[in-house]
């Protein structure tokens, strides 16, 4: 299976083969032919299986096919829950778009910067990818018009379920075209996709890839053992003693994410919080600056780091264990990506063990634990 066996055109090709991708992955084989055939497609696909190339690579060669418009205005329109996940959707856009003969128009737009500002960046916006909440205020002060989107993209619908946004959803939908092509990605097919679906109207291909837990294989998971008091000297003790230079730490509250950060700071350590607190500005920085290697940790929450992207990112340390199975899983796949190798390390005081038994058991994954005791943890 090839790029080109699926219908892309040389210069998407050009890019493919520039970002290195050599085959495509399950969900790509299967969602870029029935895209292009003007399918409406239901993805069940989590992140890290390749679905943002999935949805972007055929909508780039409609473009190419002048299956869509190409007057100027806007007529592709993707929802995210997240502005990390808009600010990565839209540079994945721009990469692939790069070789185009034909320059597609694309922008972001997300709650947290001036509404003023971003609405002067959207003259001739061909493709959009915004958060709910902002882009209905952009509806209501009249500064763009959904009248003529022809593709909708929903991605990780089920967290904007999650995160609250349905009657923002359904206000949008109205405000759509009822003929359009509709593409649904979801990480879980639940109750509440029901809604989607009925809301979408449409009759959709469905098309499931194998659950992110099959790749655990390739992320080693150990645990260490540790009284409450002595968490930071160890997280600061493992990051030390084995030279971690990109890792990305785990916490369950904003409060938490900033004294940690102060504390790594203190002690030598590059590091940035990334959570719903901070600034859009913040997070981005926070997010290019880990990327390009010149912050060693970043602590997130679990909010914050849904569409936290990073190329090969080596080890995920969770500080505090998530509430559920399925984060665990969601949080240690941010490692082991794209088919590389990963390591999580889990630090577990005594009040969370029956806690991490019960992820153990619902993930089917059994954790090497080590005891930290013994550990010099004075001067880390
Ligand atoms: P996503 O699930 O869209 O967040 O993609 C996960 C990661 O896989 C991203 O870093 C992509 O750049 C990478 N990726 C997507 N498709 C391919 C492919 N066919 N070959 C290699 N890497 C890919």
């Amino acid at each position: 299976m090839t790029f080109e066996s699926l219908g892309l055109s040389k210069p998407l090709l050009r890019t493919t083969a520039e970002h290195q991708y050599e085959t495509p992955y399950p969900i790509q084989a299967e969602a870029i032919p029935a895209i292009l055939a003007g399918n409406d497609i239901l993805g069940i696909a989590q992140t890290g299986s390749g679905k943002t190339a999935s949805f972007v690579l055929p909508i780039l060669e409609l473009f190419q096919r002048k299956r869509v418009s190409r007057l100027l205005y806007l007529k592709v329109l993707i929802l995210v829950p997240t502005r990390e996940l808009a600010v990565q959707i839209a540079e994945v856009i721009g990469g692939f778009a790069k070789n185009l003969p034909k320059a597609v128009k694309h922008n972001a737009v997300f709650g947290g910067v001036p509404l003023n500002q971003q609405m002067m960046t959207l003259k001739d916006t061909e493709i959009l990818v915004a958060t709910p909440g902002r882009l209905l205020e952009m509806v209501a002060t009249k500064s763009i018009n959904l009248a003529k989107i022809e593709i909708l993209v929903l991605d990780e619908a089920d967290k904007m379920l999650d995160l609250g946004f349905r009657d923002e959803i359904t206000q949008l939908l109205a405000l759509l075209p009822k003929k359009r092509q509709n593409i649904l990605f979801s990480a879980t097919l639940d109750t509440e996709h029901e809604f989607i679906q009925t809301t979408l109207r449409c009759n959709p291909v469905r098309i499931e890839v194998a659950a992110k837990t099959t790749n655990t294989e390739l992320i080693h998971q150990s645990a260490y053992r540790v009284a409450p008091e002595n968490k930071g000297p160890l997280l600061r003790y493992l990051i030390k003693s084995q030279k971690m230079e990109q890792v990305l730490v785990f916490v369950s509250s904003v409060r938490t994410a900033d004294n940690l950060t102060v504390k790594l700071k203190k002690n030598g350590i590059d590091a940035s919080a990334i959570h719903s607190k901070k600034s859009q500005g913040a997070r981005t920085n926070a997010m290019n600056g880990f990327k390009k290697g010149d912050i060693k940790v970043l602590v997130a929450t679990d909010l914050a780091s849904r569409g936290i992207d990073v190329q090969l990112l080596p080890i995920v340390i969770n500080f505090e264990l998530p509430r559920s199975p399925k984060d665990y899983i969601h949080r240690i796949g941010r490692t082991g990506r794209a088919e590389a190798t990963g390591r999580a390390i889990s630090l577990i005081c005594p009040e969370d063990e029956h806690h991490f038994k019960i992820i153990q058991k619902k993930t089917g994954q059994t954790v090497e634990i080590i005891e930290s005791a013994d550990l010099v943890l004075a001067g880390a």
